[in-house]
């Protein structure tokens, strides 16, 4: 039985209930009018349930780990080294593509690597400023190319090849990157 901590026991517990909190931290509320040993039985027979769901915590923290958090600094900085790259990148990509763009605008997006207006704005999230850079080239041309196609046609990626030809195998790479 792993360790665990026990919840004061409150006037309000009718139930003895075992929770499991994200951070794998088993927690205990047990009534009064149940004894320890009662209660150790409880989580003998409830123990693959608590070592599975233990086990599905470590897994996911090893999928995708707490990112640690970044400071009004940090993303200042951060927002900045992106513009930079987006706007040296852009310049070089489009000295093939020749379309023309209006503003480039860095956001703290938490569901999109980037997206394009319209208008002719591009938009891109900071944290292309984090990834590998021949992801951020995708990223960028991606943007890019919807100014010439404003769809994902076989147009749109066509477009895309001409200067990312293996732009399927870079989608599969960043799909594996967590926003
Ligand atoms: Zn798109």
């Amino acid at each position: 039985m792993p360790p665990y901590t026990l919840n004061p026991s409150r006037r309000t517990t009718k139930y003895l209930r075992i929770t499991i909190t994200r951070e794998g931290i088993i927690k205990v509320s047990k009534p009064r009018h149940i004894t320890t040993p009662q209660m150790e039985a409880f989580l003998v027979s409830k123990s693959d349930w608590i070592n599975s769901t233990l086990e599905k915590i470590k897994s996911a923290q090893t999928k995708n780990p707490a990112q640690p958090k970044l400071t009004k600094k940090d993303f200042i900085r951060l927002r900045e080294i992106a513009l930079h790259l987006a706007t040296t990148k852009l310049a070089l990509f489009n000295k093939h593509y020749n379309f023309s763009y209006k503003n480039i605008v860095i956001r703290n997006q938490k569901t999109r690597w980037g997206s394009c207006s319209r208008k002719g704005n591009l938009n891109f999230n900071y944290k292309i400023a984090l990834i590998p850079e021949h992801l951020a080239d995708y990223i960028i041309v991606h943007e890019l190319s919807h100014l010439g196609q404003f769809n994902h046609s076989h147009k749109f990626w066509d477009l895309v090849a001409e200067t990312i030809p293996n732009h399927h195998e870079l989608r599969r790479e960043l799909r594996n990157i967590h926003l």
